[in-house]
């Protein structure tokens, strides 16, 4: 079976320039004793927007690991895909992140229901698992309404693993199954009846990503408090430990965690328990490349820092559009985001630290950088100019795509002093 190492790193880049920068902080890390696979990941949502194939995160990958004479696994991960979408992921991809937020709360069959309530029956009364004080109380009207809002979804998640498997052959990929895009966090007892019902489904499970309490804003830091953040994924790691054991999950099944981007607040809390545990951990840092590819262009100056100018304008102008794919996962307050003409007056240093995610730097502004995040579209209608900025500016662009890969992410979550 291919297998996904005990750390492993998501890294979108949604322009398909950076994989070397990005692969370079990975290294690095490597260097320092701390061995991250990385995985390219790119969602069918952003294929869409950008005009790009599976293919070509493909070849970008195999490119850059070419070029720096990279020996160890990679992945490229069809990130988000479900049952109509999976299709022209087949050949590129060896991840496949199968995303059932949609049938959370459909209902399975009636007679699919009764099944998995007499298999689960046996964890009815107090449900004791190792490391966690207090036991879960499982009464059949509990487990009736896990079956009602996960049974349909879980069995959808079988369906679209073994289409995949059909295709690409078993144990020529990587697993995982994410539950994130939905608006309740589901509770470490979920999780447990959950990861029961995708072992019912005999799917070679490597990772999942639940929804978590707080906010996880595109772009941003954590939104909630990180030490009831840190109690829940302490328990969802001890669920998961259990589960593998009793449910014979594959061994090195681990949390996934869609981060949207900095969640800077958790990496300590996140870092320490798995160090506790001697747990894998894989982390999506999605959008924070493009991010990174603005600010680099912002303080390129001359026509780059105008190109930025400008994009943050369209984007002021069309929030609203911009928005709507994302409306769980930002909270933009418009009366704080700078008048297009004011930002017109900015120099380099002014608009890059209000973009730099810096909490100390009385310059950043969260609200803007998350209308950033999702304004990548923007670019995108201006592909070829953008492409060619990106060029023309590489050395800066790229030391910032490393920078913020090694310096805020991996040393912050891995404690690398
Ligand atoms: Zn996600």
């Amino acid at each position: 079976m291919k297998k996904l190492g005990k750390y492993s790193m998501g890294i979108g880049d949604r322009f398909g320039r950076q994989a070397g920068a990005q692969l370079k902080a990975i290294i690095d890390a490597g260097k320092k004793g701390v061995e991250i696979t990385p995985v390219w990941n790119k969602s069918n949502r952003e294929h869409i927007i950008i005009g790009t194939e599976p293919a070509d995160v493909r070849k970008e990958a195999d490119e850059a690991v070419k070029a720096a004479k990279f020996k160890k696994p990679y992945f490229v991960d069809a990130d988000h895909i479900n049952f109509d979408t999976v299709g022209r992921f087949i050949e590129a991809s060896d991840f496949f992140t199968i995303d059932v937020a949609a049938y959370i709360g459909q209902r399975a069959c009636e007679e699919d229901i009764k099944a998995f309530m007499k298999k689960a029956a046996k964890y009815k009364g107090k449900l004791r698992i190792q490391g966690i004080p207090k036991p879960f109380n499982i009464t059949s009207a509990y487990l009736k309404k896990v079956a009602e809002k996960y049974l349909f979804a879980t069995k959808m998640a079988g369906v679209i693993y073994r289409k995949i498997e059909k295709l690409k052959g078993a144990g020529k990929f990587v697993t995982e199954v994410s539950m994130d895009e939905v608006p309740d966090p589901q509770t470490p007892a979920e999780l447990f009846f959950i990861l029961m019902m995708l072992s019912i489904e005999n799917i070679p499970l490597q990772t999942i990503a639940p929804k978590f309490q707080g906010r996880f804003n595109k772009g941003v830091d954590y939104v909630g408090n990180p030490e009831l953040f840190a109690l829940e994924f302490e328990t969802d790691l001890l669920v998961i430990r259990h589960a593998v054991k009793l449910f014979k999950l594959p061994e090195n099944l681990k949390i996934s965690v869609h981060s949207g981007s900095d969640k800077f607040a958790l990496y300590p809390h996140i870092g320490s328990i798995i160090r506790k545990y001697d747990a894998g951990i894989h982390l999506k840092t999605a959008g924070t490349t493009w991010l990174e590819e603005v600010t680099g262009l912002a303080m390129a100056g001359g026509e780059a820092l105008t190109f930025v100018k400008e994009m943050y304008k369209s984007a002021y102008e069309k929030i609203d559009e911009l928005c709507a794919p994302y409306a769980d996962v930002i909270d933009i307050k418009k009366e704080r985001l700078p008048s297009p003409a004011e930002v017109m007056k900015w120099d380099s240093e002014k608009l890059s630290s209000a973009i730099i995610h810096d909490a100390k730097n009385p310059n950043y502004n969260p609200d803007m950088r998350q209308l950033i995040h999702v304004g990548y579209k923007l670019a995108a209608l201006r592909m070829k100019e953008y492409l060619e900025l990106l060029d023309k500016n590489k050395d800066v662009v790229s030391r910032c795509v490393y920078e913020n890969i090694y310096s805020r992410h991996i040393c912050r979550l891995f404690g690398i002093g």
